[in-house]
Parts: structure tokens; C-alpha cells; sequence
């Protein structure tokens, strides 16, 4: 008997995209296309950025869905995905309660236009999807390109898709997301893949004070000086070294340390 080729044991997956730079970003549709060749892939997304909004879901508003349909090359037009007026977050639980209908193997957040390290990750809208669909028991990875302006996705998306496979293939802890982050460098200056632990540094953060044309005050967040340190074990340092990062992420926020310092229960007669 032969041997089945090792192609014909690639498991065609359906797969969850999201992201929280919108339906319509350049990154999301880099990994649509680079996933959606050999997988069944069901956009669920934000209908406008939502960038920075953390692990928020929405409680107080309606949340609408509405088809996004586009053109393939010269063909009729198909549907591309769902727009959701929520959060990333928002997108992973009515994705995968309400509107896909198959098992969903894997929810594949990104590519996010700017890195994913430290303590940016708490504030993440796209790592925040990966950790949603954590706590529902499905596999999950994020991607982010180190990058803010003129974004080259190709490479990234290339990667990305080859990262999912491996994610869908390594047994992992329950519980556990995938926070990758890829350089924005050219690919064969890339050094390697890291698996590194989150940086917990503080920034230092700076507002700029401003006036608008009604003579009102208002500021806006500028920048945050990254620290300083060479430990390649961190995720923000082995990126700037010029790795693929990849940081297993939990959303069990426990201090088991401090935990275990402190006695089981304690009375208020202190
Ligand atoms: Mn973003």
C-alpha cells in the first residue's frame, strides 16, 4: 500500500477571522486571502475600528450584522463576511454562537496594523478576540505587524497562515491563547520564531494639551517611550531583535504567588 501524500492529510479548516481594526482593514484581508485558499474562512469583524477597546463587549446597544459583499476579480459579487457594530469581543461570541453554523476550529484574530507587546496586550482589541475565544474552549492565535505606517502585509499574512496550521496541530492548556507579533522587516532579515513571555514594563506616557477652534482644552495620548532592556525572553525586545514572537496568554488573571502568601480566608474582626 502507499503512502497517502502528505498533502492529501492537510485538514481543511473552518476558521473565525477577526481583528479590531475593522471589517475593511488592509491587515484582514491580507490573511482572508492568504487563509481562504486552502481553508473555509467566515469574517466576523467590526464594522468601524475599534483598536485599543481591550476585552469590552457591549451590553447597553443593539448589535447589528450586516453582510459585506465583494467582488471576486471579474466575477458576481460573493459574500466577504459579516460587519458587526461591536467589539472584537462581541464578534467572537455572536460568531461563534449566532451566526456561523459550522464547528469552528480555530478563531484567527489580525493582522493588526501596530505590535501587540507588554502591557499593550491588556489594552488589545485583537488579542482580546484570541483570549474571547479561549474562554469558549476554542483555539485561537493573534497576529500584529511592529509596524504603524504603510503597512506590507504579504509576508506577515504568509506566516500567519502557516502559524495557524501549527496552532491547530500542537496541543496547547485549555484556556491558552496565541499572541504572535512579526516584525515589519524585510522577510530574509527575519531571524527565527521566539516563544517569549509578556513584557510587564510601564511606559512612560505623555498627553499633548490642545485647543479646539471653540477655545476648549482637549488632550490627546502621544506616544509612550518603550523601556529599556536586551532580555530576548521578552516579547517587545526579541521583536526589535528581529524574531517572529510567539507569547502563550492566559485570561486566568490570578497572582498565584501572591495567592499562595495570603491565608485561605480571613475574618473582618482584624
Ligand atoms: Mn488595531
Amino acid at each position: 500500500m502507499t503512502e497517502p501524500k502528505r498533502e492529501k492529510l492537510r485538514r481543511i479548516m473552518n476558521i473565525l477571522l477577526t481583528n479590531d481594526d475593522g471589517i475593511h482593514a488592509d491587515g484582514l484581508c491580507a490573511l482572508h486571502e492568504a487563509l481562504a485558499c486552502e481553508h473555509n474562512v467566515s469574517v466576523v469583524a467590526p464594522d468601524s475600528e475599534r483598536s485599543a477597546v481591550g476585552h469590552a463587549i457591549t451590553i447597553a446597544d443593539p448589535l447589528r450584522v450586516h453582510p459585506v459583499m465583494r467582488r471576486r476579480g471579474t466575477g458576481a459579487k460573493v459574500l466577504f463576511g459579516w460587519a458587526v457594530s461591536g467589539t472584537p469581543a462581541d464578534c467572537v461570541k455572536l460568531g461563534l454562537s449566532e451566526i456561523l453554523s459550522d464547528t469552528v476550529d480555530v478563531v484567527v484574530s489580525g493582522i493588526n496594523l501596530g505590535a501587540n507587546v507588554g502591557i499593550n496586550v491588556l489594552y488589545s482589541g485583537t488579542v482580546s478576540a484570541a483570549t474571547e475565544a479561549a474562554i469558549l474552549g476554542v483555539k485561537s492565535i493573534a497576529f500584529s505587524l511592529n509596524c504603524y505606517r504603510e503597512p506590507d502585509y504579504c509576508f506577515a499574512a504568509q506566516a500567519a497562515a502557516k502559524l495557524v496550521e501549527w496552532v491547530c496541530k500542537t496541543d496547547l492548556p485549555a484556556g491558552v491563547a496565541i499572541n504572535v507579533n512579526i516584525p515589519a522587516i524585510p522577510p530574509r532579515e527575519i531571524k527565527g520564531i521566539r516563544f517569549t513571555r509578556q513584557g510587564t514594563h510601564r511606559y512612560e506616557e505623555k498627553f499633548e494639551k490642545r485647543m479646539d477652534p471653540r477655545g476648549n482644552i482637549y488632550y490627546w495620548q502621544a506616544g509612550a517611550k518603550p523601556f529599556a532592556s536586551d532580555d530576548p525572553s521578552i516579547d517587545r525586545i526579541a521583536i526589535e531583535q528581529g524574531y517572529i514572537t510567539i507569547t502563550p496568554i492566559h485570561y486566568d488573571m490570578t497572582d498565584y504567588n501572591a495567592l499562595k502568601l495570603l491565608p485561605a480566608s480571613m475574618n473582618l474582626s482584624l
